[in-house]
């Protein structure tokens, strides 16, 4: 039985399989995309937590995660042969992503590109990062050669994972980053990029895209919040960056992978200077497009960051590809129009409906294509006017007073599957229309401390700073966070036995 399956795991990833498999979804994929000048389509891919190891036929509810990997003893006996597409409670597999850019029929002008690579295992090491991002950078290039990409990165690009102490102990990631993104993020660009992570690039007339590192608000990174230095050059390079593209009548798409808000794990305070920001510059950010959350949503930013302030930006957040947590890959299509002055008109999401695929043949190759299913369209299967503010605020307010409506979009936002956090669905209404610091607090009807443990699972320096002096908190994670951060753990806190 073991070999019999084995056999198909190598049948299953040879060339000339995957080839046949990619033809059948050319020929069953997505609808073309209809392009006319002024028009540019920009695919958002979030949250691929890919694992290179996934190995079809292999058992997918091991004791010991990661699951869906060949076991190191080959004699245990399989009871859940791991499916040829996908597991819901396993890292999703390299040819997942490369059926969804062959599903792509028109090529997009641009992809934006806002991390979690790696998959959700404890154990990830330096260099099954810097192998995914290679994987997928391979396919990027290859399948679509010439088109500008805008990476950027996630909580989980980092080892430790959510832990980015900064220059120059990021530069093991940085620095090969650097060197493989150099195509795509331009000289001026890399000079950020190799020194923090972020970086702008320009991509069409009067069109620029800004990439941030949203490392530096999360509030599961020690070091923002230690010393959050980094965290006010990143916002004051920003400010830099949309004061010149306003003098230059240029317009500017954000990009990033936490969005705005404790909801999405953004540090309060960062999110309220962030929003004020963005109030100021409202008419040259043409769109904002994070990840992260894994189910599509979006953010209300408002005028002055102020409670019933005037909403004057929307941060769209893209569903991601992971299965890990239950759900099915899923991507966005957003399309600007009106060259040169650039507005973001609207967006498709595709899911493809992992169950369709594993629980009838598991490890067994499909006979049929992948389908990846045109979820909804906005503004207009949302019934909204268009994709303004006041349009987001109409919708957000409907969820008030229409539960049919509010469950239809979560429905939607989940891709097929229950909407996932990683905020809990009780903070939504709020969550979405509040990202300052006070204000989500007062929506709620908590307070900081509450909140942050809610969004660190309790393990936040904050909660623990709150009651132990500052040298305590080194004691307990200068051991978890070994070199990371010399200056501030002095190396007799490396040895875990001192404590
Ligand atoms: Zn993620
Ligand atoms: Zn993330």
């Amino acid at each position: 039985m073991v070999e019999i399956i084995f056999m198909n795991v190598i049948k299953h990833t040879s060339k000339y399989v995957f080839a046949v498999y990619c033809f059948y979804i050319l020929l069953c994929g997505l609808p073309s995309e209809a392009r006319d000048d002024g028009r540019i389509s920009v695919l958002h891919l979030t949250d691929l937590h890919i694992d290179l190891s996934y190995a079809a036929g292999s058992e997918s509810l091991c004791l010991k995660p990661p699951c869906c990997r060949i076991a190191s003893d080959p004699s245990l006996p399989i009871r859940s042969p791991a499916g040829f597409v996908g597991e819901y409670n396993c890292g999703t597999r390299l040819e997942v992503l490369q059926s969804a850019l062959e599903a792509v029929h028109a090529r997009p002008d641009v992809v934006v590109w806002t991390g979690d690579n790696a998959p959700h295992h404890e154990g990830t090491t330096r260099e099954d990062v810097l192998a995914t991002f290679k994987a997928v950078t391979r396919e990027l290039q290859q399948r679509l050669p010439g088109v500008a990409v805008v990476p950027s990165l996630g909580n989980y690009d980092f080892v430790p994972v959510h832990s980015d102490p900064g220059p120059p102990l990021n530069s093991w990631l940085l620095g090969p980053l650097a060197e493989l993104f150099s195509d795509w993020i331009g000289d001026e660009g890399l000079s950020t990029f190799r020194f923090a992570g972020y970086y702008d690039v320009k991509l069409a007339a009067n069109l620029r895209a800004v990439a941030l590192n949203t490392q530096m608000c999360h509030v599961k990174n020690l070091f923002q919040f230690v010393d959050n230095t980094l965290g006010q050059e990143q916002l004051a390079w920003l400010e830099g960056v949309l004061t010149r593209s306003k003098q230059n009548g240029e317009r500017v798409l954000i990009t990033g992978h936490i969005p705005p808000g404790m909801f999405g794990g953004c540090w309060g305070k960062a999110s309220h200077e962030y929003e004020m920001l963005i109030g100021r510059f409202q008419e040259t950010v043409v769109g904002q497009l994070f990840g992260h959350q894994h189910s599509g949503s979006f953010r209300l930013l408002r005028e002055d960051g102020k409670y019933l302030g005037k909403p004057v930006s929307v941060a769209h957040v893209t569903p991601g590809f992971s299965t890990f947590k239950g759900g099915n890959p899923a991507f966005r299509l957003y399309e600007l129009r009106e060259a040169p002055t650039w507005r973001l008109a609207g967006f498709k999401q595709f899911f493809l409906q992992l169950s369709d695929y594993n629980y009838e043949a598991r490890g067994m190759e499909p006979t049929g294509s992948l389908n990846w299913v045109l979820g909804y369209t906005a503004p207009s299967d949302l019934n909204m006017t268009d994709m303004s503010p006041t349009a987001w605020q109409q919708l957000r307010d409907r969820f008030d007073v229409d539960e049919k409506y509010k469950s239809m979009f979560h429905d939607l936002e989940g891709s097929g599957r229950p909407w996932q956090g990683p905020g809990p669905l009780s903070d939504f209404l709020c969550g979405t229309s509040q990202v300052s610091d006070g204000n989500l607090q007062e929506c709620l009807g908590t307070n900081e401390e509450i909140l942050v443990r809610r969004y660190t699972d309790s393990k936040h320096t904050y909660v623990i700073t709150s009651m132990f002096p500052f040298d305590s908190v080194l004691d307990y994670f200068c051991p978890i966070l070994q070199g990371l951060h010399p200056s501030d753990c002095p190396p007799q806190l490396y040895d875990r036995s001192h404590i």
